[in-house]
């Protein structure tokens, strides 16, 4: 593979016992897409000073703000890391998505828990500061936390967004003629497609028209469709779809047998008693055994490596 993605990891998964009882969290997963990708390690409460082990903190909503406070000392440490975040984040060149330790008032992702002012009841869940500054700035990059990451589809959505922003970059580094998009385009048509059917048409349009705008224009317009393409989630009915018109291309070619088979598999799909990674298997074969080229260059058949597919 030509091109890593940049994932921005909490470092007390797998990687330094920085957690506030000088632990760490051994998670598969992680371990697993270290090879494919880049990792930029981050611990925003060791970063700001804190020791490890440490006195614990809690999220609290005080005043119709969230604080970041040690109980025991009342010690406020909100500015502080959110300067930090801020200034993290601002000096990371790439990145392409976030893995973050779950429920951690630092790091978490919606999971956090939300306290009273008198610290000790809850009034809900919430994002930790480090992934609130994260979300701010990146609100279109996949930001997830290990946690999440266990249930099949967000991991599917994770992957194939790391990815695909990986590869934009890549190409945009050395873009130098259109027909590069054009291609980068047509490789990506039912990725695109199983986000936004409508964001595929502009998407096409703004690479057909591109004389007009001239390519860095048209460039960062289709980055910005990307973007918004890619801030949304794939479902089993946009899988649907999007497995409807690839078969599509060789249904004529098919016996009446390999037809009903496909159909039986896709009803399965829709009820969620099929797993999606038997149908895109069944699809793939049939690609390969017409040697259809176009639909052989597809990213929505293998958006990531396949030793990263787990059921
Ligand atoms: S969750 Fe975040 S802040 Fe807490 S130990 Fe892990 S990396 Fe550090």
């Amino acid at each position: 593979m030509e091109f890593k993605p940049v994932v921005v990891l909490s470092r007390c998964i797998n990687k330094e016992p920085v957690r506030y009882n000088g632990g760490i969290v051994t998670d598969d997963f992680a371990k697993k897409l270290e090879k494919y990708v880049d990792y930029i390690t981050v611990c925003p409460e060791v970063d700001i000073g804190m020791t490890v082990p440490r006195p614990t903190v809690v999220l609290a909503k005080i005043n119709n703000s969230i604080r970041m406070i040690e109980p025991t000392t009342k010690t406020d440490y909100t500015e502080k890391l959110e300067n930090f975040s801020k200034t993290f984040l601002e000096n990371i060149k790439d990145v392409d998505g976030f893995l973050l330790k779950a429920k951690s008032p630092s790091c978490g992702v919606s999971d956090t828990k939300l306290y009273q002012p008198d610290l000790k009841h809850t009034i809900g869940k919430t994002d930790g500061l480090f992934s609130k500054v994260a979300k701010e700035k990146y609100p279109y990059l996949p930001i997830e936390d290990e946690g999440r990451l266990h249930d099949f589809w967000i991991r599917q959505d994770f992957l194939t967004k790391i990815f695909t922003y990986a590869e934009f970059r890549h190409l945009k580094k050395d873009l130098k003629h259109i027909k590069d998009l054009i291609k980068f385009h047509q490789r990506h048509k039912y990725l695109i497609m199983l986000y936004s059917p409508t964001n595929l048409k502009k998407m096409g349009n703004t690479v057909a028209n591109w004389d007009k705008l001239g390519l860095d224009k048209t460039v960062e317009k289709y980055e910005e469709l990307l973007r918004q393409t890619l801030s949304k989630h794939q479902t089993i009915k946009s899988h649907i779809n999007v497995l409807q018109h690839i078969y599509g291309h060789f249904s004529d070619l098919l016996k009446s047998g390999e037809k009903r088979q496909f159909h039986h598999l896709l009803n399965k799909l829709k009820e969620d008693r099929m797993y999606l990674m038997v149908v895109l298997e069944f699809i793939r074969n049939f690609v390969y055994r017409f040697e259809d080229e176009y639909l052989s260059s597809q990213k929505y058949l293998n958006p990531y490596p396949e030793e990263l597919q787990q059921i």
